[in-house]
């Protein structure tokens, strides 16, 4: 299978709690490596575009304004199939739904502050690793690996 890259957010809940070293050894330990990594918080403007494929649902307005509440950590994982990798440790969207193990099953508040967001698919990936992260931060990883 292919190495993907894929972006991964620690969502405002999952800071606010204190998990950014639990979730990301779970990454770690499943085989996906970050490779670029940084804390930022989202301004509203932001927060809707990047969720801009859900303009249209109930849930927009609030989904951005808690995406907004404070600090989020951007990541890009790296590693074997790291899209779909990505998606089955973080779990179901709704935690009650989530499988036993999952990010999202053993952390998250509910539906809408489920700690993690993941890209779902390798496209979606790369249009949301270039939303965070410029070549630069990215490739400093790449010039690591070089050496
Ligand atoms: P996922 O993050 O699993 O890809 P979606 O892309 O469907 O899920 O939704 C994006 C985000 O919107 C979810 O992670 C969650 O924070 C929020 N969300 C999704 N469905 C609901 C809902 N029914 N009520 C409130 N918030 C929701
Ligand atoms: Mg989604």
């Amino acid at each position: 299978m292919a190495q993907q890259r894929t972006l991964s957010l620690i969502k405002p809940d999952g800071i606010e709690k204190g998990l950014i070293g639990k979730i990301v050894a779970r990454f770690e330990e499943q085989g996906l490596k970050p490779v670029a990594m940084k804390l930022v918080r989202l301004g509203l403007p932001q927060a809707e575009a990047f969720y801009g494929v859900h303009r249209e649902r109930p849930f927009f307005k609030s989904l951005c304004q808690y995406m907004t509440s404070g600090p989020i950590l951007a990541m890009v994982l790296e590693g074997e199939n790291a899209v779909a990798k990505n998606r089955e440790i973080m779990g179901a969207t709704d935690p009650a739904k989530a499988a036993a193990g999952t990010i999202r099953k053993d952390f998250a508040t509910n539906v809408e502050q489920n700690s993690v967001h993941g890209s779902d698919s390798v496209e979606n990936a790369a249009i949301e690793i270039a939303f965070f992260f410029n070549a630069f931060e990215i490739q400093a990883y790449e010039w690591k690996k070089a050496r």
